[in-house]
């Protein structure tokens, strides 16, 4: 039996009772990895002897009554930006193919305090910059549901290795929709908290006033419970929030009697796939069958969203991604002459082209002339976007729209063209511009096979309300048959 077809939460069931042991769930989902990542390539780093090690220990705080959270013993996988202590930690990029961390990020040590084996590093694109996974410099990922297909990206490797059954549970991250759109793409659950509720410390930055942990699960449930476990006040992020009440399961109710749903009527554009479209009318019905009130309304300003994004990522990429020159981290180019030069051939060599293309435009926003024009424009832009959404939720309580205009596209067809790639994250932006929490659920499959994905956002610090509502969703599609079988290949 591959028992990582089980969610989180029922293998750490079995685990707690004994009915299996760390080291089983261990070798299933070894196995499962065997067998599926020569055509895959949801791992960037596999580490079986160290997870086999881990399984010990746990095995033996769980019999000693140490670890009781339901999540020790459970085998999950980490995105490649996260760092791990010891572990190599590539971001995707050839600059840091053999950076081993000296430190574990907070949120990967949240997990393991509470029992959390880990199997490796997934694979992302570069630095988390693209829609894809495929400007990652060790190969994209692909769609476990059909293997011509992107897995979507950043976080691809976490979302596919979730959907093809190779560990149960996986953390990713989002600036822009890293976490939603690959959920989408492969029909798992995501979640983007609202910003400054997990910590940074030890995520590489790309854009570090977007950037957030998540988890990637099998159903809301798991999410819930791993977002409950890295959530926290932490002083090593100058940005983390001390917030109450963190406790995201107590939200799995099903019922959204007397909630306000509201769907951006701009979603339903020309551009929107018709079968994507229907997908979010349905979840309405479903929620109203629930006793939510639903009403369509117009959300303003969307088209600058996109725009926004980028120029605030790409400025703040410039300034994050500076720290590697040759010196401190990664890469250093062989043959030299003086600094300068080094530093020059180590970024040229060490960086893809979407890399290499984004700081060149954040560079290209905070020069002088065009500092106001674009990268000041572009904050004011997101101030604007701020006030749209405060505005929405004091009407509302969670919005619904679709994850993306399309399911997954065909691989080697986005990146010749990176507008249009850049276009394709205009419903998950919105989230991050305003640090509002968002996430990700599968809503069915379309006429090919591949998975429709709606996005749910929340309110500041209302993940509770945005959970309650995915819950809902959740039961009523597997009550009516709907249950959104993870794929195995
Ligand atoms: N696709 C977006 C980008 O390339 C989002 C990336 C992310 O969330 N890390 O910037």
């Amino acid at each position: 039996m591959n028992l990582m077809k089980l969610s989180a939460l029922e293998l750490g069931k079995k685990i707690q009772s004994g009915e299996v042991s760390v080291m089983e769930a261990v070798c299933d989902a070894m196995e499962a990895i065997n067998a599926k990542e020569e055509a895959l390539h949801c791992f960037i780093t596999v580490d079986e002897a160290y997870a086999k090690k881990r399984a010990e220990q746990v095995q033996n705080s769980i019999k000693n009554g140490e670890l009781k959270s339901l999540l020790a013993g459970v085998p999950m996988a980490v995105k490649d930006n996260l760092c791990t202590k010891g572990m190599r930690t590539t971001c995707g990029s050839k600059m840091l193919e053999h950076f081993i961390p000296s430190y574990t990020a907070e949120a990967v040590q949240k997990l393991e305090q509470a029992g959390a084996v880990l199997l490796g590093k997934t694979n992302m694109d570069e630095f988390a910059m693209g829609s894809t996974s495929e400007t990652s410099y060790f190969g994209g990922t692909k769609n476990p549901w059909n293997q011509n297909h992107v897995a979507g990206g950043s976080s691809g490797g976490s979302c596919a290795a979730v959907a093809a059954n190779e560990c149960c549970y996986a953390l990713g991250s989002d600036t822009g929709g890293s976490i939603r759109l690959p959920g989408a793409f492969c029909g798992v659950t995501g979640i983007k908290p609202t910003y400054g509720t997990v910590s940074r410390y030890g995520l590489v930055a790309y854009a570090s006033s977007m950037d957030q942990v998540g988890p990637v699960a099998k159903d809301v449930s798991d999410c819930a419970a791993v977002l409950e476990i890295i959530s926290s006040f932490d002083k090593k992020d100058s940005t983390s929030i001390q917030r109450p009440a963190l406790d995201f399961t107590s939200a799995l109710i099903d019922n959204v009697e007397g909630m306000k749903i509201g769907i951006p009527i701009s979603c339903f554009d020309s551009e929107l796939d018709s079968e994507v479209h229907n997908a979010v009318l349905t979840a309405a019905e479903r929620l109203k069958e629930r006793g939510a009130i639903v009403r369509e309304f117009d959300l303003g300003l969307m088209d600058y969203a996109v725009p926004a994004y980028y120029m605030i990522a790409c400025a703040e990429a410039g300034s994050n991604l500076a720290r590697f020159d040759g010196v401190k981290y990664g890469y250093r180019t062989e043959a030299y002459e003086g600094l300068h030069q080094m530093y020059k051939k180590s970024r040229s060599e060490g960086f893809g082209t979407e890399v290499k293309r984004r700081l060149l435009l954040g560079a290209f926003v905070l020069s002088e002339g065009y500092y106001e024009d674009y990268y000041l424009k572009a904050l004011r832009t997101k101030a604007c976007i701020q006030n749209e959404f405060k505005r929405v939720f004091s009407q509302f309580d969670v919005l619904l729209s679709p994850a993306s205009f399309s399911v997954a596209p065909k691989a080697d067809s986005s990146l010749d063209n990176p507008l249009k790639m850049y276009q394709s994250d205009q419903y998950t932006v919105s989230a991050n511009l305003t640090g509002l929490p968002a996430m990700c659920l599968p809503a069915g499959t379309n006429q090919n096979g591949l998975p429709i994905g709606l996005q749910l956002i929340g309110n500041r610090f209302e993940e509770k309300k945005m959970i309650r509502t995915a819950y809902t969703l959740e039961q009523a599609m597997r009550r009516k048959g709907e249950k959104n079988h993870v794929k195995t290949v």
